[in-house]
């Protein structure tokens, strides 16, 4: 069996939000979208360390009234995050022991469940690089640079990648230093792999696995909680 390890990104600034507190802090039905994230890779049977990667300045906060207040044992590390999504990444990797499998996960995204964290680490196992993600329910079109529809590809073969992401942990760990000295800007870590010949396999997450990233997000997070649990 492999030892596999969560890093939960929590470093962003959430400026869509627009509030002044980090989106990772507010609160649904009560308590942080952080605590519910953190909550499932601690109940996770296959989890067997957390590294959080808070914002500089955020970090004392994040022990005191997140780690210890509500007791996540699992998280073994609070590392500082950097600049772009990619640099707290690498700050979480790096920070990583003894590890065969990571799953990289937005801290944002709180209704993330057990079955996606399973397959996360059974198709790491499988493939060495997987993501989760959902099908498109709407008609995607191309457009061009006024705003003109240029044509409409087959929806069958798009599909929106959300996290956890998951990989052998030498792979990530190689293929996020080699993207940091190439200074490239990518937005997730399937990307981080794809640049150097890697195939990153694609299951099904869920609808419900959204990120909290606009005010609506925290009306929409309650109801999904509500049905949830
Ligand atoms: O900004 P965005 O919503 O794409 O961020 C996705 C996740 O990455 C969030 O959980 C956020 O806290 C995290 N992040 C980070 N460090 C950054 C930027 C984003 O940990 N510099």
């Amino acid at each position: 069996m492999s030892r596999n390890c969560a890093i939960v990104l929590a470093a962003g600034k959430g400026k869509r939000m627009g509030e002044s507190i980090n989106k990772q802090y507010l609160h649904i039905k009560g308590y942080p979208v952080l605590y519910y994230t953190l909550k499932a890779f601690t109940q996770s049977d296959c989890i067997d360390d957390i590294i959080l990667v808070v914002a500089d300045g955020e970090d004392d906060y994040c022990r005191e009234e997140i780690v210890k207040k509500y007791n996540f044992l699992k998280v073994k590390n609070v590392v500082i995050g950097g600049k772009e999504r990619q640099h707290s990444v690498l700050n979480g990797l790096r920070a990583v022991t003894n590890c065969d499998i990571v799953l990289i996960h937005d801290g944002a995204r709180p209704f993330i469940n057990e079955s996606i964290i399973q397959n996360a680490v059974r198709y790491a196992n499988l493939y060495g690089a997987t993501a989760c993600g959902v099908m498109p329910k709407d008609t995607i079109k191309m457009k061009d640079a006024s705003g003109f529809s240029m044509k409409s590809p087959n929806r069958e073969m798009f599909f929106c990648v959300q996290t956890p992401q998951a990989f052998r942990y030498e792979l990530i760990l190689d293929c996020h230093n080699r993207i940091n000295n190439e200074d490239i800007m990518v937005t997730d870590d399937t990307m981080v792999v794809e640049r150097y010949g890697n195939k990153v396999y694609l299951y099904e997450g869920s609808y419900n696995n959204i990120k909290v990233t606009t005010p609506e997000d925290l009306e929409i997070g309650k109801q999904i909680l509500e049905k949830v649990t």
